[in-house]
This record gives C-alpha cells, structure tokens and sequence, in this order.
C-alpha cells in the first residue's frame, strides 16, 4: 500500500477538525445555516494555513443531504467531494492554469445546472496567478454569477489581485495558526500514529513551521522517516542543524563574560554536527531581538522566541542597548554570508565581534569579570605573520590575523579553530576555489541516493557523526590536509552501512568529492576517518533539499528503491586494484538525472 502522507491523511474534514481560525470558521458555518450564502468568497493567507481544506468543507457543507452544523462526510455528496471525484465541484490550481482560455472553458459551463448537488462550487487555488485575460474573463462571471455557482477563490497573495475581483467577494483572512495549536495538532497526530515524539520536539516543529500546519505535518514527516518512531529534540535539531534555547543562552553569557574559550570551543562543536550556520544567526538575532523588547517592557506576551526564564537570563546580562547593538551585528551577519566563502568562519568572526560589543558597552570594561586570556600584554603576543592584503575595513580579514588573534589574544587553541578567509585569498590553495571552475557539474545518480536514504539509519550517523568531529586532527596532515580542509564544514545528511551523503558548502567540492577516483586520495581518506570503506556522496545544500523532497515524493508514491535493489558505482581504479575489479559488479548505468526529475516547482521545496 503507498504511503499517505500525514498532511493528506490528516486533512481536515469537518469545521471542527481545523485547526485555528475559529472566526471565520464560525461566520462560514452560520452563513450556510441561515442561508446568507454569498457567490463569490476570497479566502487570503499563508500557505498551510486551512484555506482549501475549509473551501472544500464548504462546497460539502453547502451541499451535503444531511448537514447539520456540520458536512455529514456520508451522503454521496460529501463523499465524492472529499474523493475529488464530485462533477459540481471544480477544483482548479490557477498557477498551473493561467490563461484566459482555461478560464473561459469553466466560465462557458457555469450557466448550466448542477448535476447533482445544489450549488456548482469552484474553487481556484492560488488565483492570483491567473493572466490579465483570465481575470478579466473571471470578472463578467462574477459581474453576474448565476444563484447556483458559488466561487471560491484562494491566494497567498491578495496584492496581486485586481481590486475589481476583490470587490466582488466576501473575503476572509487566515492567519498563521498559533504555535500551541500546532503543537496540540502534532501532538493528537502522533498518539493516532503510534509515534513517540518528546513534546520539546512538536514544539520546535511547531516554531520550524512558521504558522503553516501543512509544513508542520510535512516536517514530522520527514522526522518519521529519518528517525523512525522515537523522535527527540535532538532528532528535530540535527535533521535541521539547529541550536537549542538553553545553548544560545549560554552562548550569549560566555560572550557577556568574555569567556572565549568556552564560547569557541562550544562553537567549533557545532560544525561537525551540520548546525545550520544562518538559521543559528537568525535564532541568535531573534533571541537578542526578543530580550531586548522585554528589557523594554517587560511584557512577556510580546515574546515570540523565549521563555520568561531566558528572557530574565538574557536581560539580567544584557542593557537593552546592548541587546540591540547585538541584533545589528547578527543582520549585518547574516548579510555579509551572501560573499563570504564560508559561513562559519564568518560567525566566529561575528562571535569576536559579540564579545568586543559587550565589552566595551560595559562600564568599567573588564574589571567586572576578570579575564586573565584579555589582559595578555602586548610584549606576549607574538608577531603576527604579515598578511597578504590589507582590509582598511576590517583589520582581521585574513584567516592568519584571525587565527593568531583568536589564539593570542583568548587563548584558543589553534588546533581547535578552523579559519577561513572571508573571500579566497590568492595566497592561500584553496580547494573551493579550484574547483569552482571546474566546468563539469557532476550530479549523483538520483536512484543511488534514494537507495542510501532506504538504506540509512540513525545510530549509523550517530558513530560517522563523532567520527567527522574528528576531522579537524587532519587539517595540517601532509597526506589528508587537504581532503580534511574539503570536508570541514561538511554536514552529515545520511549514513548507511556502506556509503554516506554529506551536504558540503560549494558545488565546486561537491563536483571534487563526487568525480574523485581511487588513486586521488580521497576514498583512502574517508576509509582513514569513518575507519570503514564508505562510498562517499557530496551535494551542495539546495541538492540535499531537493533529495529530501524527492524521497518523501517517492515514498508517498511507494516507490523507492527496495533495500539494496541499487548497487553502488565504482570509483575509477587505480592499476592496483585492477585485478581485485574483476570479481566486482558492473557499474550502474546512472538512470534518471537528478536534474531531470526536479522540474522546479513540480513540488514542494522546503527551506531547510
Ligand atoms: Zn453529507
């Protein structure tokens, strides 16, 4: 049988059952039993926020044999309209059926009777992508509907809407659904599936899903299928590469106290288990944000992203001045990603940053908490390696300024810092930057990945995932350096007992890492680290995006790969293992291009 996923499985299928707006739900409901029914309605909102579910409720509402507060679900009118099969019930998607002459083929039928129910119902999803033409088409019907048509006309984005149509409907404005009630949602879900999912894990769902309770389903989903029947928070952070509440709070204090060695050493932990570098900022920027409009005014309604617990924590180390200079640095931040090579270097730049803010806004500056690494005399610093380019911007650009900075001044051990440049500097070999020239975009066979994916689990990861923690012993080996600067900020998607999927920072070490023969060192190394021969698979983020929805698409089809049905390719050989080859299996021919079966937009692309 093909799996269902849970936001179809779980579509709501009464008034009762949806899930957040009450008002409009309640207006809708009375209009049908007093018979104030209006011809063409707008329903305008996020995506996920209920608008066809209710459209649909509606058009069986209207004409359901037996309703009574509610759609019976059982009359053959209900029942064909939830199956999609119902002839009065025209459900369109306008963003695949834009022109003047998809809509002049409805408007032709509307004149006729319904077959079978009371009301003819269309609804158009995502109207406002229809063509000038279309609309105008739209409006003659909606000038003069007939009394047995009913329109129901759905957006994301009301703005691009002639406000002739918007003239003609009732318009209702879904809301995002509130966190507790998603959370509420998930929670009823689960128990229904027979998962056991910690309530901090529905909660962070709750947040990822921004208000929309189809993400939110689409997201458990996906934990469901990564982490099986137990999921933990733990499981939602590291399929999202996200930092807790409590751990960006001690972020923040060990940048109040100037304490950089914890502050980094915590920070270069984060990098081998894939944390999201921009999300963190982001959150670190909406926590700020937060604190500093509770220094404020002490409302604890007004708080979006903390607890009361934190906020008086945060605002107990922070002046509001301060927490909002700390907002400023983190946009800025998260800016500057956009043309820096990489993204963490780039925060632990920023992180330098924090602590010089908080330090100097402070009065007296480090007497409050004595540091003996800040007050290093300046006859103890060793003389910094001149750098190769001088930055009038900002005078710790160059990844030997930073370094030396970082370990001189707050004693940080070298070994434990991975520093890059902010833009490839010439001095420096830098892989990335070698490759990104590279004309040829390798892309993995597609039905090879879904095969690791089918084949991956958790406490696999789990040991690759300790083991890449230690991938930073290999930065200055002569024969590995190399490979382990590549893998660096490499972030682990999935692990299977012979193969893995990294998600890796450009295309350019992706096309390396996936074009890599035998004799190049980079299998031998892999083999060196995870201490098992792994085939190793590289995707840039958009890839393992794109791989994500892929597999969720062919498991709600049923149709991904059995367990081993695909068999790995081989890396080009070298002579040695030649004679060792023969006994192997074939190569695959690789199928289906990953290219071709991603026609954008054919489905949905979440943002991880
Ligand atoms: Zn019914």
């Amino acid at each position: 049988m093909a799996y269902k996923a849970l936001y179809r499985e779980y579509r709501s299928r009464s008034f009762d059952e949806i899930v957040g707006q009450r008002a409009i739900v309640e207006t809708l409901r009375n209009s049908i039993k007093n018979n104030r029914i209006a011809h063409a309605y707008l329903f305008c909102g996020p995506r996920g926020t209920g608008k066809t579910s209710i459209a649909k409720i509606f058009a069986k509402a209207v004409n359901c044999t037996n309703f009574h507060e509610e759609p019976c679900n059982e009359c053959d009118n209900c029942r064909e309209i939830t199956q999609g099969t119902h002839p009065d019930v025209i459900e369109m998607d306008a963003a695949s059926h834009t022109s003047v002459d998809n809509i002049r083929e409805i408007i032709e039928k509307v004149k006729y009777a319904p077959l079978r129910a009371k009301y003819k119902v269309y609804i158009i999803d995502e109207v406002h992508m229809l063509s000038a033409g279309a609309f105008n088409a739209l409006l003659k019907t909606l000038e003069e509907p007939p009394s047995h048509v009913i329109f129901i006309l759905a957006t994301t984005d009301p703005m691009k809407i002639p406000s002739t149509i918007i003239s003609r409907c009732q318009r209702y404005d879904f809301g995002r659904i509130s966190d507790a009630d998603i959370f509420e949602h998930l929670k009823e879900v689960c128990e229904k599936e027979g998962i056991n999912a910690d309530d901090t894990a529905l909660k962070m769902i709750a947040r990822l899903s921004a208000g929309g309770m189809r993400d939110a389903l689409s997201i458990l989903d996906q934990c469901i299928s990564f982490a099986g029947k137990d999921i933990s928070l733990e499981d939602v952070s590291s399929i999202y590469g996200l930092v807790s509440l409590d751990e960006m709070t001690e972020l923040l204090a060990y940048i109040k106290t100037a304490d950089s060695a914890k502050l980094f050493k915590k920070v270069a932990s984060y990098w081998p288990k894939g944390i999201d570098v921009k999300r963190l900022t982001s959150d670190l920027m909406n926590v700020c944000k937060d604190a500093a409009v509770y220094s404020r005014l002490k409302d604890v309604n007004l708080l979006t992203r903390l607890t009361k617990d934190a906020a008086d924590k945060i605002v107990s180390m922070y002046t509001t001045k301060e927490l909002v200079q700390l907002v400023d640095l983190f946009l800025d931040t998260m800016a500057k990603y956009k043309v820096s090579e990489s993204a963490s270097s780039y925060f632990e730049i920023a992180m330098l940053k924090a602590i010089d803010l908080a330090s100097k806004t402070e009065t007296p500056a480090v007497s409050v908490s004595p540091e003996p690494v800040l007050t290093v005399k300046a006859e103890e610093v060793k003389p910094e390696p001149k750098p190769a380019r001088t930055h009038a911007a900002n005078s710790m650009n160059t990844p030997d300024e930073i370094r030396a900075a970082l370990h001189n001044r707050f004693g940080v051990p070298e070994s434990e810092l991975e520093v890059e440049p902010i833009k490839a500097e010439e001095t420096k070999p830098d892989v990335s930057r070698e490759t990104l020239e590279d004309p040829a975009d390798i892309t993995p066979d597609a039905e090879i990945m879904l095969d690791i994916l089918v084949r991956a689990n958790k406490s696999e990861k789990a040991k690759d995932t300790s083991k890449f923690a230690r991938i930073n012993e290999y930065r200055d080996d002569e024969r590995y350096g190399r490979y382990a600067g590549m893998l660096a900020n490499a972030k682990l998607l999935a692990s299977a007992d012979d193969s893995l999927i990294i998600t890796v920072q450009t295309k350019g070490i992706a096309n390396q890492i996936n074009s890599a023969s035998d004799d190049e060192g980079i299998s031998e190394f892999a083999e060196e680290l995870l201490g098992a021969d792994k085939y190793l698979i590289a995707l840039t983020r958009d890839e393992s995006s794109d791989l994500i929805a892929l597999f969720r698409r062919r498991s709600e089809e049923g149709t991904l790969p059995a367990k081993g049905a695909v068999s790995l390719p081989e890396r080009a050989k070298t002579e040695k293992d030649a004679a060792e080859a023969e006994e192997m299996p074939k190569p695959q021919t690789p199928t289906d291009r990953l290219d071709a079966m991603f026609g954008k937009g054919n489905y949905d692309l979440r943002n991880m």
